[in-house]
């Protein structure tokens, strides 16, 4: 039994290709994680990451309390099942089964007591004297398993084990997978390109593509709420619908506006957490709903209160239990092309005797099923909790008006806004806060997972701000903006960006070899702009693991979190820099300073923020942080090293 942690993993392999950025998850015991995803994504990668077979590039992988980066396979109490079944062909079943347990010197009674009890599990008790060739793949299959189980490990890899087996004995198999995961109690991590494999047999799925997470959840959450269109287009069969569209809203409506100029029409709380700017009749978006979201309308018209869109069907697939139909926008087949234009359009219904091709229909989406997607990054437009808030301000002398109320203009806004009089503000909800200067109604309050998100009413839409159980529904209830954490733009220019809570700066990496007491001492520095600090020891060795000798000629950035930054006492070395502004932003100040640029080596110049007090005068400071709140990033590759 146990737990596994990664983080920040990657891998990249001698040839230079990167095949895993960034992994992170948390897996709790006895969890079932699927790793899915097209075949190159680099799902095996990682599981043999896990298992010990594949160095880790960069990242730390716990199990248990352990970190386990540089620990042998054999000693990770893990087992790992594939898909070849890697059975030695020479022996019999129970020699396979024992195999592993007798290079442990383990007691002949007890790997007796073991082969027996996993076989009776895998019901393959009548074949233990028999070899693999005289086995059908589904035997096989569960020889592997048993041979993974008699080692009683505390977590199982397994990987494709299913994808030699024909559909039937593979649907057979998943079931008994599942149950044996319920019995046996462990932490499992199976890796397999079949979503239904995944969706059916995990308790939580990460998808992957290129290397990348694209979302980790549950299965149900994957299927309702996919983050991005890839998410959306691989979970599911038939695959998600997907249409290029515009969406326009006037008052309570939005309508739905196709390519072909058909419309549909949906009530705007539907679609209420969608940004304002996708919904102005202009903005290419893509439209997603499944074939199983859309009921289908015979007879050629639409009754008054009916929405959908009309389509032309060009194959039926009657599946006794189902119907898939398949269709073309608008009503005519035109010249046929095997080229998916965006026109096409497939719906699951369980009542369509009477359909035929060449039926003119109308598909009638379900509201509380549609998707939609940035027509470039392909991210959901109805995030669970939208990542900010647009909201129009006017610039006064000394003050900026919004959400209905006249507050004190941040010095820090007024210096970016130049002569603008009108700006917007992106106001994530996390930085909408209990305070004094703003009064709102909350319409509603919705659970996010362990977040409350409430929907405060501004004019004829909302604003989504994070909330306590203080607040209620119905209430009116004053916040404040933490100006810092707001972006400002005017007349589509930016012009003022977040303050980010850590601070990047580039530096070289260097060590010292010396003797104390006559043994050898290596210690490692981190060296800014002539401040150095020492390295605690395990990062340096990972550092120079992971880069070779080349690390000491090559920079790396090191991150900081702003917060940890100090002003250094008397004495103590430090970071000099020269301060060239002060912003600011009502709730906080910030210097704006520079690393001396005077001071040896190419570092300087760099510029970062300090949090300061209203009153801070200096010109020059020197400043100072610990080496346990550096993280170390590569500066030829996007990776976190440490
Ligand atoms: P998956 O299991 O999702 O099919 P893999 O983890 O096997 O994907 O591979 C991820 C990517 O890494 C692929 O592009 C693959 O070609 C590449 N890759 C795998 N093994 C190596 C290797 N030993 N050297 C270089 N590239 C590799």
């Amino acid at each position: 039994m146990a737990n596994l942690k990664l983080s920040h993993i990657y891998k990249v392999y001698d040839n230079g290709h990167k095949a895993v950025n960034d992994f992170s998850i948390d897996i709790a015991d006895q969890e079932f994680i699927v790793f899915v995803g097209p075949s190159g994504c680099g799902k095996s990668t990682t599981l043999r990451m896990i298992a010990g077979l594949e160095t880790i590039t960069a990242g730390d992988l716990f199990i248990g309390d352990t970190l386990v980066n540089d620990m042998e396979p054999k000693d990770r109490d893990i087992a790992m099942v594939f898909q070849s079944y890697a059975l030695y062909p020479h022996m019999t079943v129970y020699e396979n089964m024992a195999f592993g347990l007798r290079n442990r010197k383990m007691p002949e009674n007890e790997i007796r007591e073991r082969v027996q009890k996993a076989a009776k599990m895998l019901d393959i008790e009548d074949y233990l004297q028999r070899k693999p060739k005289e086995m059908s793949g589904g035997q096989r299959q569960r020889v592997a398993l048993g041979r993974a189980l008699v080692r009683d490990p505390k977590v199982f890899l397994l990987d494709e084990p299913l994808s030699n087996l024909d559909a039937k004995l593979r649907a057979a198999m998943r079931t008994e997978i599942t149950a044996l995961h319920k019995s046996l109690k462990t932490t499992f991590i199976y890796v397999t390109h079949d979503q239904v494999e995944a969706m059916t047999m995990g308790t939580r799925i990460v998808v992957m593509k290129n290397g990348y997470v694209q979302q980790i959840d549950t299965p149900m959450n994957l299927y309702h709420e996919p983050y991005n269109k890839f998410v959306a287009g691989f979970i599911g069969t038939p695959q998600m619908n997907f249409f290029n569209v515009s969406l326009k809203r006037e008052k309570e409506t939005v309508t739905i506006i196709f390519q072909n100029g058909d419309t549909v029409q949906l009530p705007y709380e539907r679609v209420s957490k969608i940004h304002s700017r996708y919904l102005n009749g202009d903005t290419q978006v893509v439209f997603g709903i499944r074939p199983e979201h859309l009921a289908l309308k015979k007879g050629g018209q639409l009754q008054k209160d009916e929405a959908g869109v009309k389509f032309i069907v060009t194959n039926v697939e009657r599946l006794g239990n189902e119907t898939i139909i398949y269709g073309k926008l608008g009503d005519q087949l035109g010249d046929f092309t095997m080229k998916d234009e965006g026109d096409s359009i497939i719906v699951k219904t369980t009542d369509a005797d009477d359909i035929r091709i060449g039926d003119v229909v109308f598909a009638e989406p379900n509201q509380n099923r549609v998707h939609f997607f940035d027509a470039e990054t392909e991210v959901t437009l109805m995030n669970r909790i939208p990542p900010y808030n647009t909201v129009e301000a006017l610039k006064k002398v000394g003050v900026m008006e919004l959400l209905g109320s006249r507050v004190a203009l941040p010095d820090a806004f007024d210096k970016a806004l130049e002569n603008a009089d009108r700006f917007e503000l992106s106001i994530p909800p996390q930085a909408i806060v209990p305070g004094d200067d703003f009064a709102l109604e909350v319409v509603h309050i919705e659970q996010v997972n362990d977040q409350r998100l409430a929907y405060l009413r501004n004019g004829d839409s909302y604003l989504f701000a994070l909330v306590d159980d203080t607040v209620r529904e119905g209430g009116t209830y004053r916040f404040s903006l933490l100006n810092d954490k707001l972006e400002v733009s005017a007349y589509g220019e930016e012009k003022m960006k977040a303050i980010p809570d850590q601070e990047f700066l580039e530096g070289t990496f260097s060590k010292t070899d010396t003797k104390e007491n006559k043994n050898r001492v290596l210690r490692f520095f981190y060296n800014i702009a002539g401040y150095s600090i020492e390295a605690e020891p395990e990062k340096g060795y990972k550092i120079n693991s992971i880069d070779g000798d080349s690390c000491y000629k090559k920079t790396y950035r090191y991150a900081v979190d702003r917060n940890r930054i100090r002003f250094a006492s008397n004495d103590e070395p430090g970071l000099d820099v020269v301060v060239r502004d002060i912003l600011n932003y009502g709730n906080v100040c910030f210097a704006e300073v520079e690393t001396a640029s005077l001071e040896k080596g190419k570092t300087g110049g760099q510029k970062l923020l300090l949090r300061v007090d209203p009153d801070f005068s200096e010109t020059r400071v020197r400043i100072a942080f610990d080496s346990a709140d550096i993280s170390v990033y590569s500066t030829t590759i996007d990776m976190k090293i440490c």
